[in-house]
């Protein structure tokens, strides 16, 4: 008998330990690990000495060729920049009636959720959806139930100062909807008023230096919106997770609130685990995304907060803008978001393992298997026999210099340019087929699939 693929000679990493061993593939699918000896023969073995064997990354916040603005990110770009980065799984998100555009206005959720998948039918790896319910209108809770149908089984809102924010009181009654089936309620979290008024000062006192940027959205401004969200949360007895944690204030709400453990969750960005508001000064309106990058102080209050378990996912909130949309004098007349998904595993391994100490186990934890689990995804994440065989080769002691240029996605810029990091991702698989060879992305557009993610179970 023989199987696809032997995976041999490297360090396996999984949620719970470190071993050297052997990984068996056939047909996309894990299908042993033990001593080589014990496995079957490969038809193709591939010598992974010296590397470490991690389950794909989960990338379960990204922003895909969503807004008109963000054409320059199609899914073939930007799903290539994530094999590079050995992410292997991207949850994107849908809107009601497609795009953030919103031309149609009587399209549903479920329709974003086939105009999406449309498009991803070039990408590289796999990926899943979120619905978006920007639509404050009581029929846009008859669009739960076929979009969890069609295998979306979380959904976000936008408390916030965007053109598709809603009320608290629409929160409210969205939580009680996503409950009662049994979904996970997804929350932008930034007091919408106290941005705006903030903002408002900055633009009559002339501050429209990038640098001056973080003032606009402050630190209490996510808590606020944090202690709003969570408390209707924990009313309705919704699944919650919150997303990109930026700042100890937050962070130190969301514990208060996470008293069993099982209900309450949240993740923070790669970029506030590893760059502080002073970047700005380098790469000006790039690193403009919401909540801001803040203090010293705040990195480290992140990486605190991953160790108790109060964040248990690390996602990059990847969104892509050409450098035209970026270069203007005044911050507020640039868009939010920056790409990062090529990046956040060297980045987050730099920052958590080298510089700090944290575990391999641990970085698989916050990068792979808790993010499948949180999102309904058993076969991702994850190297147990019998799951996709999703798996990253990283050469821990590689080190490189981030550089824009060698981008695949279409963003010309990186917020982490010059930047030199220990750690490089040496292969990518996805369903045991290699996507990305060093620095060459070797499928065809079209090798990743929809995962239709089933209802998560936050009770183990
Ligand atoms: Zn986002």
């Amino acid at each position: 008998m023989t199987v696809d693929t032997i995976i041999t000679g490297g360090t396996i990493v999984t949620p719970g330990s470190e071993m050297e061993a052997s990984v068996a593939i056939d047909d996309g699918i894990i299908t042993a690990v033990g001593a080589e000896s014990a496995l079957p023969r490969g038809e193709t073995r591939i010598d992974a000495s010296g590397l470490l064997v991690l389950p794909g990354v989960v990338d379960p916040h990204v922003h895909i060729d969503e807004v008109p603005a963000n054409r320059a990110g199609t899914y073939e770009t930007e799903s290539a920049a994530a094999a590079l980065g050995g992410v292997t799984t991207l949850i994107d998100f849908a809107w009601q009636g497609g795009d953030r555009s919103f031309e149609d206005d009587e399209a549903s959720l479920l329709d974003g959720i086939k105009h999406k998948k449309a498009k991803g039918e070039t990408s590289h790896v796999d990926f899943g959806l979120h619905g978006v319910l920007h639509r404050e209108r009581p029929e846009t809770f008859d669009e739960l139930a076929p979009a969890i149908e069609a295998g979306v089984t979380s959904f976000k809102l936008f408390m916030s100062t965007y053109d598709v924010g809603v009320s608290n009181g629409f929160i409210d009654e969205a939580f009680r909807h996503i409950a009662d089936l049994d979904a996970v309620g997804v929350l932008h979290t930034e007091d919408p008023t106290v941005c705006e008024q903030q903002e408002s000062r900055l633009r009559k006192e002339g501050r429209g230096d990038p640098v001056d940027y973080p003032d606009s959205r402050p630190d209490y401004t996510e808590a606020m919106g944090a202690a709003a969200a969570l408390r209707m949360a924990e009313e309705a007895g919704v699944k919650y997770y919150s997303v990109h944690t930026s700042c100890r204030k937050a962070a130190e709400v969301i514990e208060a609130f996470r008293t069993d453990g099982s209900r309450v969750r949240a993740e923070t960005c790669t970029h506030y685990t590893a760059l502080d508001r002073s970047v700005h000064e380098e790469v000006g309106n790039d690193a403009m995304i919401a909540p801001p990058l803040r203090s010293q102080a705040d990195v480290a209050a992140m990486f605190e907060y991953l160790k108790r378990g109060t964040l248990s996912v690390v996602s990059t909130d990847h969104a892509v803008y050409h450098s035209s949309f970026k270069d203007v004098d005044q911050w507020w007349n640039s868009p939010y978001g920056a790409n990062s998904v090529q990046r956040s595993l060297p980045v987050f391994h730099h920052e958590a393992v080298v510089e700090r100490g944290f575990s391999y186990p641990f970085l698989v934890r916050v990068m792979c298997s808790n993010p499948a689990r949180t999102f309904g995804m058993p076969q991702k994440g994850t190297l147990e026999p019998g799951t996709d065989a999703d798996i990253v080769l990283f050469d821990p002691n590689k080190t490189q210099t981030i550089r824009a240029e060698t981008n695949a996605s279409n963003a010309s810029t990186s917020i982490y340019e010059g930047r030199e990091v220990a750690g490089a991702v040496d292969r990518t698989l996805v369903r045991g087929t290699v996507v990305a060879d060093g620095d060459d992305v070797v499928s065809d557009p079209g090798h990743g699939s929809f995962v239709e993610r089933e209802l998560p179970d936050w009770s183990t």
